[in-house]
């Protein structure tokens, strides 16, 4: 490592190494405290240029390194699980290009979520990327661990979002694809084989982002279903009679909404009695040619008719909009209040959502008496966040010892349904046992073998993603 550093004094400025403890902790431990760094040393290279020299660097001290970007995943991907060089991405924040003729931007890896978002907002523009941690994340983190949220309904995933990019690779060379280009029939898309690799085959450093014009109307409503089987026959009319323009809809179990208003200051429940499941749905649409709120005005009148839906409030401001999306973040916050979690992100055919909830809860429930379900999320996309609070007199860690099996229940039936263990989030440290156990063999070596052909040293998040040959149990 000495001789490492002395190399890296020479590239980086004051600012860019960081081998001091306590200056290190915030990049060293995960959110969630589930997993800790082993690292001594943090960089933070100001440029492409200097991640590459970084990169050349590592590659002749044989060091491996763990890119970083707002640490805000949620599966340890961005842990440093040995004595590896972590590299945050967190200085590269230049916006290189903003083109609203050809709706696309080019920006560099460690803008914040939410800064672009404001970004192509002041050019009139739409970048329709978002999800709660976006104060925080990073498209280059948002890029590589190919980020969901709450817009995937009508714009798609993060992959979705990309026209071009700019990696360095775990050779040393830069892999220059910035383009704004809608059509380029050039070969394998490469950009694509990047994005959802979670650091492991190249490090992001800049991208070419789509963007769409700016929505100046939306309707939002927080509606309470007749049961979860409405959630999917509601979705479904939402879809055909909002001509395009939902972009969200999200599933609040009960229980959620009790976390919300119990723990988070600014919620409380807007309607008169209580329910067991509720949807916060939002359509959006730019120009006068559409008027969404008629639109989610009809939508609503069809689903009472139809018996779909027992309530609904609608916001009738900007402000009551993020009174109803504050108590969507709040039962994520609440739930924090409630003791320990056992957590679960999965997608199912959308069709299968309520028959995955119920088997799920039925199962858990039958292994924990006492289990508090809290499904809840972007069940329009079949993607279900399956967190389980512990009883209320059970000992926190007891439960959590359970973790595994829990998640072994659980992944079982989605498994059973066609779905995925890991629908938004990725894989990192924490699901990689799943991959052994759900995913495909022929995929898993067809994996190794492009990581191994791309990384043949390990150099990039070592022990992330593919699991090491031997691991497997089966
Ligand atoms: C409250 C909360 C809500 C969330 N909601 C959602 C949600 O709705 N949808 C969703 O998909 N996720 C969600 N997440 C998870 C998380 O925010 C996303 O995974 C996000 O994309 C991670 O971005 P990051 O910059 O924090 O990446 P990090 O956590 O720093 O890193 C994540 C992974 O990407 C790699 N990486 C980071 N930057 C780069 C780079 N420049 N080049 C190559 N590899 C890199 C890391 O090595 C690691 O493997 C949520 C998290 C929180 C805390």
């Amino acid at each position: 490592m000495n001789a490492l550093l002395s190399r890296l004094q020479g590239i980086l400025d004051d600012r860019g190494i960081i081998t001091d403890r306590d200056e290190a902790e915030p990049y060293l431990e995960e959110r969630r405290g589930r997993f800790q760094s082993k690292s001594r040393v943090i960089v933070r290279p100001r440029d492409t240029a200097e991640v590459q020299a970084v990169v050349r660097a590592c590659i002749s001290e044989k060091t491996s390194l763990v890119p970083q970007g707002g640490n805000t995943g949620l599966c340890g991907g961005a842990v440093a699980e040995a004595d590896e060089v972590i590299l945050s991405l967190e200085r590269l924040k230049g916006i290189r290009d903003l083109d609203p003729v050809n709706n696309a931007m080019t920006v560099e890896a460690g803008c914040v979520l939410a800064d672009l978002q404001a970004q192509a907002r002041d050019a009139n523009r739409f970048f329709p990327l978002s999800l709660a941690a976006e104060g925080s994340c990073q498209i280059g983190g948002n890029l590589a661990t190919n980020a969901g949220g709450i817009n995937v309904l009508r714009y798609g995933n993060a992959r979705d979002q990309v026209l071009g990019l700019e990696a360095v690779m775990p050779n040393g060379k830069l892999l220059s694809d910035l383009h704004g280009l809608r059509k380029n029939n050039t070969g394998y898309d490469l950009k694509q084989l990047l994005i959802g690799s979670e650091g492991t085959l190249g490090i992001i450093t800049a991208a070419t982002l789509k963007l769409y014009p700016h929505p100046d109307q939306s309707a939002n409503a927080l509606v309470a279903l007749r049961d979860l089987a409405a959630s999917i026959t509601f979705l479904g009319q939402a879809q055909s009679g909002s001509g395009g323009t939902l972009c969200s809809f999200e599933l609040i179990p009960r229980i959620g909404l009790d976390f919300a208003c119990r723990h988070v200051t600014g919620c409380s429940d807007p309607m008169t009695t209580p329910h067991d499941w509720y949807v916060l749905l939002a359509l959006q649409a730019s120009g006068d040619a559409i008027d969404v709120k008629i639109l989610l005005s009809q939508i609503l009148e069809t689903a009472f008719e139809a018996d779909e839906i027992t309530d609904a409030v609608v916001a009738s401001s900007e402000q009551q909009a993020q009174a109803l999306w504050k108590l969507r973040e709040g039962l994520v916050e609440g739930q924090r209040f409630e003791g320990a979690s056992i957590k679960h992100d999965v997608s199912v055919p959308v069709s299968k959502v309520p028959e995955f909830i119920d088997r799920a809860s039925a199962t858990v429930a039958q292994r924990v008496p006492g289990i508090r379900p809290c499904p809840f999320g972007h069940v329009g996309d079949g993607n279900i966040h399956f967190n389980l609070s512990q009883p209320v007199e059970m000992d926190g860690q007891t439960f959590l010892a359970l973790w595994e099996e829990i998640n072994h229940l659980v992944h079982d039936h989605v498994a059973e349904l066609g779905g995925s263990f890991s629908a938004e989030h990725g894989i990192g440290i924490s699901k990689i046992s799943e991959m052994h156990r759900y995913k495909d063999p022929t995929a898993l070596e067809i994996m190794a073998t492009i990581k191994r052909a791309i990384d043949p040293d390990n150099l990039f998040n070592p022990g992330k993603v593919i699991p090491a040959p031997d691991a497997d149990p089966r």
